[in-house]
């Protein structure tokens, strides 16, 4: 009677650790989940309460609020802070918009612990409270273009290809972007590019190695051809539909020379 009582007890223990068990690792990862929904307001009471970033350094600068691991593998804080608000600066020099808070960046030494801990992918921008959650290896200006340019109007209608290219123009590196694209197609002969279609596709099937840079030297071809009012205004809604519409037969011509552009390459 004793021992099937015991196993009974030994059971029930062990089963309330494994429900506990997976309750933490719920609360976790809904933790940062939260984190990341919550309204700007609450956030940081969320923070505090599942003692997500606890151990991290935390700088808080002029646009931007820098969150560390700690220690980190980036040894010069302050360039990487520097270049970062630099990076601000410029980009809202374009956009010409005021963000309503300062933006959090988290910067993990890899990407593999928050795939691990919160399922995440990075790093992406989470434009709507204002965060950017990245590898420390990442362009400065890509992530924070990302929240600018969700807040240029109330309802942006975002298209892949746009949406990307818009970040990796305005990534604040000296890579020409339309090089590595041609340097690709050097590589994986890929024949002549129709943008119209990557861009209803959404970047489609082709590897983001080349259709990064690809979007960012179509995006800044836009900008060369188009006025500041009329690009913006295309922003706003970034379907290719939509640039017909605005553009009509301009953007077939910048279409067209933008892709004899990429082909001229291949002779
Ligand atoms: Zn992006």
């Amino acid at each position: 009677m004793k021992t099937t009582f015991n196993k009974f007890v030994l059971v029930s223990l062990l089963l309330l650790i494994v429900i506990i068990g997976f309750w933490l690792s719920y609360l976790h990862y809904a933790g940062l989940n939260l984190y990341v929904h919550l309204n700007p307001v609450f956030r940081k009471g969320s923070l505090v309460f599942f003692n997500l970033f606890n151990d991290w350094k935390i700088v808080e600068r002029d646009k931007i609020i820098f969150y560390f691991q700690n220690p980190s593998v980036v040894e010069n804080q302050s360039e990487f802070i520097e270049r970062r608000e630099k990076a601000f600066k410029n980009i809202q020099a374009f956009f010409k918009i005021d963000l309503p808070h300062k933006i959090d960046f988290f910067v993990w030494d890899n990407r593999e612990e928050p795939l691990a801990k919160f399922k995440i992918q990075l790093g992406f921008a989470s434009p709507l409270d204002f965060s950017v959650y990245s590898f420390y290896k990442q362009t400065p200006g890509h992530e924070i273009t990302h929240i600018f340019s969700h807040h240029l109007a109330k309802d942006v209608r975002k298209c892949r290809f746009i949406n990307e290219g818009l970040a990796v123009c305005f990534d604040q590196t000296n890579m020409d972007k339309l090089s590595v694209a041609k340097e690709y197609m050097k590589k994986h002969p890929l024949g002549r590019i129709q943008i119209r279609k990557i861009w209803q596709d959404g970047l489609g099937s082709l590897p983001d190695d080349f259709t990064y840079p690809l979007s960012g030297a179509f995006v800044k071809c836009l900008i060369d051809n188009l006025s500041e009012d009329e690009f913006k205004e295309f922003l706003k809604d970034q379907s290719y539909e939509n640039a017909k519409r605005l553009f009509g037969d301009k953007l077939e011509k910048i279409i067209g020379d933008f892709e004899n552009r990429l082909s001229n390459i291949l002779d």
